[in-house]
């Protein structure tokens, strides 16, 4: 058997930024799907590729998930280091090249169709709200399709410390035809009609471009990009497979090209100089960014309050009894705070709180905030009258 490859990505009609990023061939195809404010996205999903590029074809599944679980450490990392990337990710769909097939990395909702004999079926399943909602039954394909929460996606590379994929085996065969695509082209063309373009023709290439158009064509309300490939008949291995030097002549390419082409060095793109709207794809990026923030006041807030509640508490002094009864002088607030006593004892008058008269009584039990001098004064004229 034989691979052939297309690809092509589109901004789309809405967008400002394509945000999207897509690697094919050498053995690797994958498309991610950026999310994130200002061009966090783009970094993201571009950061994800480069690590999949990075892989051998020879690749098992173990390798494949530490490939997966490094690049979501090198995101998670970067969007943690640099304000103006916090909370990016992206999705990761990724088909390696194995002896008789292909092995499936997968994270969010963009999503691999498998073409065979006129039939298409989604090979992943898709990590968003809805389409756990379809899984479990409590929500038709049609009904997620037109969803308004259709978007928010539940596992995503980059914004957590650890990762999740799903990586399953595929084995192909002679006339099989797949595609990888973001949600601009599953979200915008009936699956009927995916299926329909990705069965017409024979040139992976212009296969992509007619998703593509169809995308824009369906309203182009987001990114769209789509990875084409064709299986055909052919001796030896897989392109980039673990075949013998017969299989090195068929490969198309050896190297994994990235895509889309006009995006250059987005990595070390800062974000935030344009005025365009952050774009958070859904509410769990956006509340778990919400309350990082305000736990990082909160946290500051008490700090500072702490802080000058013990700066305040060290300059003041007051007049207290012991348990002794003894009048005395204490250090600090005649206080306790979370059960720590705010005070402590500086220096014991010689004489009973007892035997006091009831003026200085009182002006004991004020327990008034006096200077150590004030209070020094104070405790040492209190002497037994003869
Ligand atoms: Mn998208």
């Amino acid at each position: 058997m034989r691979l052939r490859h297309g690809a092509a990505s589109h901004v789309g009609l809405v967008r400002q930024q394509n945000e999207d990023s897509f690697v094919a061939g050498g053995g690797v195809f994958a498309v991610c799907d950026g999310m994130g404010g200002a061009r966090a996205g783009e970094v993201a999903s571009e950061v994800a590729c480069r690590f999949l590029m990075e892989i051998v074809p020879e690749v098992d599944s173990v390798r494949l998930e530490s490939t997966v679980a490094q690049a979501n450490q090198a995101i998670f990392l970067k969007s943690v280091e640099d304000s103006s990337l916090a909370g990016m990710g992206t999705t990761l769909t990724a088909l390696v090249t194995t002896e008789d097939g292909v092995l499936v990395a997968h994270v969010g909702d963009s999503r691999v169709y498998l073409w065979r004999e006129g039939g298409m079926r989604q090979l992943t399943d898709d990590h968003s709200l809805v389409g756990e909602l379809v899984r479990r039954g409590q929500l038709t394909p049609a009904q997620a399709a037109v969803h308004p929460h259709r978007s928010v996606i539940t596992r995503a590379l980059g914004t957590d410390g650890v990762v999740k994929p799903d990586i399953f085996p595929i084995s192909l065969e002679p006339g099989d035809r797949l595609v990888i695509c973001s949600d601009g082209l599953s979200g915008m063309v009936p699956e009927q009609d995916i299926a329909r373009l990705l069965g017409t023709g024979e040139d992976p290439q212009s296969i992509a471009q007619r998703l593509v158009e169809a995308a824009l064509e369906g309203g182009g309300e987001d990114n769209v990009t789509v990875v084409v490939l064709v299986v055909d008949e052919d001796e030896g291995g897989f392109p980039g497979g673990t075949g013998d030097a017969k299989d090195q002549t068929v490969r198309e390419e050896d190297n994994p090209v990235f895509g889309p082409e006009r995006r250059q060095a987005s990595i070390e793109a800062k974000a935030g100089a344009g005025g365009r709207l952050e774009r958070v794809r859904g509410w769990v990026g956006r509340r778990r960014r919400g309350l990082l923030v305000v736990g990082m006041v909160l946290v500051l807030v008490v700090f500072i309050a702490l802080g000058g509640l013990a700066l305040f508490n060290s300059t003041v002094y007051h007049v207290g009894t012991t348990e002794e009864g003894a009048v005395a002088l204490y250090h600090g607030m005649p206080n306790t705070f979370l059960g720590w006593r705010m005070y402590s004892l500086v220096e014991v008058g010689s004489i009973p709180y007892a035997s006091l008269e009831q003026h200085l009584k009182d002006r004991v039990d004020t327990h008034e905030l006096v200077s150590k001098e004030e209070g020094q004064q104070f405790v040492r004229s209190l002497v037994v009258q003869p």
